[in-house]
């Protein structure tokens, strides 16, 4: 089973991923993790790609479907759980290769359905731990660390990503708009688009996809 989150930058992608990844055994594959992994390693495609991400735009094509086959290749490419992949059609078209090529297909495509205001009050309180990658909000009660700059589980700090605020959220918005909305009619043709209101907590949203999944 492969699933792809479909949805607006801070819409809560990371935090369904991480429950649906226990919950079905999914391998859970973000590729903006996989970049700012490379970002730390301080080297030339590190300081391109760390300019690009700082500014709210996408990296490439080229770029991006390198690192995610770099990543597949070193891991298992059964049940998928794709948090930021595809953003735009030609990397649709480019999964569904990859995918092919191993015999296997999109099962699930979420669309995250939420309110632009909501949107804003998470970039801002959004809170990440620099090193078990745990992710908390200090603007919603549920997702709120005991103290707002340790991590609950590993007790080590909790960082503001560098695009986490309101400018370049402004164009990081604008691109999903341009370039990742498109694909909600390419994979409604496909009839794998499942619409998720996430105006709510993560428990109801949750309960939502696991309703679909579970038929
Ligand atoms: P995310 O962690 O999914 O919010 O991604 C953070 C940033 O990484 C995005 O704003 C893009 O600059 C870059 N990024 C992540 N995934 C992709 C992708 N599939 N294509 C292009 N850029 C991406």
């Amino acid at each position: 089973m492969n699933v792809i989150l479909l949805a607006p930058p801070a819409a809560g992608k990371g935090t369904q991923a991480e429950l649906l990844k226990n919950e079905y055994n999914l391998n859970h594959i973000s590729t903006g993790n996989l970049l700012r992994d490379i970002i730390s390693k301080g080297n030339d495609l590190g300081k391109e790609i760390k300019n690009i991400i700082d500014k709210g735009n996408l990296v490439s094509d080229e770029i991006v479907i390198e690192v995610l086959k770099d990543y597949l290749d070193n891991t298992k490419t059964t049940d998928l759980l794709l948090d930021g992949f595809p953003r735009n059609i030609s990397q649709a078209k480019k999964l569904d290769d990859i995918l092919k090529d191993k015999n296997s297909k999109i099962d699930y495509v979420f669309l995250f359905n939420i309110d632009r205001e909501i949107l804003e009050n998470r970039i801002t309180g959004r809170r990440i731990c620099n090193s078990c990658g745990k992710v908390y909000n200090i603007n919603i009660e549920k997702l709120r660390p005991k103290n707002d700059s340790i991590c609950d589980i590993c007790g080590n700090n909790l960082i503001k990503r560098q695009d986490d605020n309101i400018e370049t959220y402004n164009v990081r918005y604008n691109e999903y708009l341009k370039e990742t909305k498109p694909l909600i009619s390419y994979y409604k043709d496909l009839n794998i688009l499942y619409e998720i209101d996430c105006n709510n907590d993560v428990i109801d949203i949750f309960k939502q996809i696991k309703n679909i999944m579970d038929k």
